[in-house]
C-alpha cells in the first residue's frame, strides 16, 4: 500500500518558479516555508499528471522521495491555505 503523497496549491505568482507546476508536495511545501522560496534540495521532478484516488489530476512538482513513492491515486490535496 503506497503512502499517500500531499500536496499544495502555488499561488499563481510561484507557478513560474515551480517550472509552471502548480502543486508541490509536503517536502517542497515545508523548504518553501522555512526559505520563502522554492529550493531543489531535496529533488525536483515534475510529474504533470499526478493523480488523485478520484481521478482528479495535478500538475505536481515531488521531492525525489515523493517521485519514488508516487503511484497513481495517491495524491491528495492538503488542507493548508494557498501559498503566496
Ligand atoms: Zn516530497
Amino acid at each position: 500500500m503506497a503512502q499517500t503523497i500531499w500536496i499544495h496549491r502555488l499561488a499563481d505568482a510561484k507557478k513560474a518558479d515551480a517550472d509552471g507546476m502548480e502543486y508541490i508536495c509536503e517536502h517542497l511545501f515545508q523548504g518553501f516555508t522555512q526559505s520563502g522560496k522554492l529550493t531543489k534540495a531535496k529533488g525536483w521532478n515534475q510529474v504533470p499528471d499526478a493523480s488523485a484516488k478520484d481521478g482528479t489530476t495535478y500538475r505536481g512538482l515531488f521531492c525525489d522521495s515523493c517521485e519514488k513513492n508516487y503511484n497513481n491515486g495517491n495524491v491528495r490535496m492538503a488542507k493548508e491555505p494557498v501559498l503566496v
